[in-house]
């Protein structure tokens, strides 16, 4: 039975069409479980009563279930979704003042192991499903009281949304389960359901340039690469990705971007690790290989996670590498850790993977109750 969830207008239009339905009906059901956060057919009531009752025997609007909500002292709120197979996956809400984000998990696990990234310790699962990653969207809407668009106004000023921006940031690589988040991004998108401009739906990356350029021609919303290096030398040892697609093919795949982009410039992630990556050569060496790419960077204090072996800079430290950015005209911002107190900062995120890549077994001091948050 199809899950509604899966479906853009146009899935939605498709499937309507094999049911001899019109696309203005297509229309009205996305509204009623995006707009309204309708699970219910019958509860539809400008639909005609016999499509209503069509659509309950063959349809089905079915989220992730929670099974974890924790809140942050600072506000922060981070859900557990199970998505079956003893897989479950996370997502974070995070407030601040005239704006909402929602991180989105796109993948089960992670296959990428990037060296200091808890998600991809625990190994990779698979892809999450549109209706799991749009779910995501769907829940933390309805969690929020924001469904039916009545709780947004003092929480957005600028479009009445409590989530007014979401970042797949959560766990996995969005750009290996393509197809997918492209689907889903235009549920995230289109006018009928979220309505959210391509400005503030943000695709982050380890850097898979393939799939930059897909997105470029298919979906362009706003670009984020994690960087974290300013040399394939050091860059290979803590993002393994980039031994297939290294920092000059990422580079010019980030100038390509751009003149689909909706935003005039691509930001760059940047954990900061203690003695790794921060020293004041690297910045210079960052501002040599970004000459050509319109850039921001995003500096993200690591965040360390058990077994990390890893340490994160000193404030001073960060301060100073930030100012080298700064003075070469690159806008740059170090990114407030939040929710850390429940385990939902950047990099933290665990949720529960069924390793399929062993990768677990061969670290046996790490176990799953470890990893989990
Ligand atoms: N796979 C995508 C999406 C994950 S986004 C990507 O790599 O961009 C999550 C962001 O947090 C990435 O920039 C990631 O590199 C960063 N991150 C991962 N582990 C971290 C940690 N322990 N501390 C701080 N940031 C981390």
């Amino acid at each position: 039975m199809p899950n509604l969830l899966d479906f853009d207008l146009d899935g939605l239009t498709d499937w309507f069409a094999t049911l001899g339905e019109k696309p203005f009906r297509a229309r009205q059901v996305m509204r009623w479980i995006h707009r309204e956060g309708c699970d219910d057919f019958a509860a539809m009531t400008d639909v005609a009563k016999v499509l209503r009752a069509k659509l309950a025997e063959r349809a089905e609007i079915r989220p992730p279930a929670l099974l974890r909500d924790s809140v942050s002292r600072d506000g922060t709120r981070k859900w557990l979704f199970d998505v079956g197979g003893g897989n479950a996956v996370e997502s974070v809400f995070i407030p601040e003042a005239g704006r909402g984000t929602l991180c989105v998990s796109s993948q089960a696990g992670c296959a990428l192991d990037c060296a200091f990234c808890a998600t991809g310790k625990q190994g990779f699962n698979r892809n999450l499903s549109v209706g799991e990653i749009v779910g995501q969207l769907w829940l933390a809407n309805k969690l929020l009281g924001a469904a039916g668009g009545h709780a947004g106004d003092e929480v957005d000023k600028d479009n009445g949304r409590v989530i007014s921006n979401v970042v797949m940031m959560g766990m996995g690589e969005p750009l290996a389960n393509f197809d997918n988040v492209v689907t889903a991004l235009r549920v995230m998108l289109d006018d009928h359901a979220y309505g959210l401009s391509r400005r503030r739906v943000t695709v982050s990356t380890a850097g898979i340039v393939p799939g930059i350029d897909r997105l470029r021609e298919e979906c362009p919303v706003a670009l984020a690469v994690s960087l974290h290096a300013p040399d394939d030398a050091l860059r290979d040892r803590l993002v393994p990705l980039n031994r297939k697609y290294p920092l000059r093919d990422l580079m010019a795949a980030c100038r390509r971007y751009l003149d689909r982009a909706p935003r005039d410039f691509v930001t760059f992630e940047y954990v900061m690790l203690d003695g790794v990556n921060d020293a004041i050569a690297h910045a210079r060496a960052l501002v040599a290989l970004t000459r050509d790419v319109p850039c921001k960077f995003n500096l993200i204090p690591f965040n360390p996670f058990p077994h990390s072996a890893l340490g994160r800079s000193p404030a001073e430290r960060i301060r100073r590498f930030a100012e080298i950015l700064l003075e070469a005209g690159i806008v740059t911002t170090t990114r407030k850790t939040r929710g850390e107190d429940v385990a939902a900062a950047c990099g933290q995120l665990a949720g529960q993977v069924k390793d399929k890549t062993r990768r677990t077994q061969a670290r046996p001091r790490q176990t799953m109750e470890e990893t989990r948050t």
